[in-house]
């Protein structure tokens, strides 16, 4: 990540991609986060690491507010999602999300599953949305497989037409919630490839993984989520390799 310039007389603030203030998300009576605040610079890769059952999904759902917050605010862009009158379809074109199931449309081939929302939502004409759509399938190394269906594809193949179907938006944002984790150990490293390009590409990315591999090499900044509270952060190597917290260690030692 290239350090915050502020050349046009722009604040620091201005620099923020996402930025979390004081959130609470409770589920009935159970609080399942208790007060994170959390700024996400334009073009940096976030990892989030933590136990389960800590509140990591929960935390990437309440950032395109597919999970309503109980108490906060969430900003993207400068923009307050969770003021009263925010048109959520709108702004949530800007936040790509990819999850540990596929979730491709089974019944469309992949060059369909990446034009339909261009389609429905944006009114793009099918021809423009299938030459953009063969372009990011070449760009995630399935140019030959526009026409296959996702039964037709590995794990790793439906994992990467899922990412290029959130880049047909063109998000300012990529979420991705334990891309890597329902794949065969062989399957990963292509779909971490497609991580990478992207990464470096510039776009602002929140990571869930267990991969501390790519925290290490990709990471700006790792986050340990515990308890519904962001328990320590730091440089990803600092915390890999001295983590400060007792529950970090824990983790750590567990899944390294
Ligand atoms: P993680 O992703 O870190 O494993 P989650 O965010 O999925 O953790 O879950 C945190 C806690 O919130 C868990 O105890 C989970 O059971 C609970 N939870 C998550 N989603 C819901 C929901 N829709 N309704 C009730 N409880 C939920
Ligand atoms: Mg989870």
């Amino acid at each position: 990540m290239t350090t915050p310039q502020t050349v046009d007389g722009s604040t620091a603030q201005d620099t923020a991609m996402v930025e979390l203030r004081g959130i609470h998300k409770a589920f009935g009576s159970v609080e399942v986060l208790k007060g994170v605040d959390l700024t996400v610079a334009r073009g940096e890769v976030l990892v989030i690491i933590g136990p389960s059952g800590g509140g990591k999904s929960t935390l990437l759902r309440c950032v395109n507010l597919l999970e309503p917050v109980s108490q906060g605010q969430v900003l993207l862009e400068s923009e307050d999602l969770t003021r009263p009158g925010v048109d959520l379809n709108r702004v949530r074109r800007r936040i790509g999300m990819v999850f540990q199931q596929f979730n491709l449309f089974p019944h469309l081939s992949a060059l369909d599953n990446l034009t339909l929302a261009p389609r429905k939502l944006l009114g793009t004409p099918r021809a423009e949305a299938e030459t953009r759509a063969r372009a990011l399938l070449a760009r995630v190394g399935l140019a030959d497989k526009a026409g296959n269906y996702p039964r037709q594809l590995s794990g790793g193949q439906q994992q990467r037409v899922a990412i290029a179907r959130a880049l047909m938006m063109d998000p300012h944002v990529m979420l991705f919630d334990e891309v890597t984790s329902a794949l065969d150990p062989e399957l990963v490293s292509e779909v971490l490839d497609v991580m990478r390009d992207l990464a470096r590409s510039g776009m602002t990315m929140l990571c869930v993984t267990h991969e501390m591999g790519f925290a290490r090499e990709l990471g700006d900044r790792l986050v340990f989520i515990d308890g519904g509270v962001i328990a320590e952060q730091g440089r990803p190597a600092d915390v890999l390799d001295h983590p400060t917290h007792e529950r970090t260690r824990q983790f750590l030692h567990k899944v390294l």
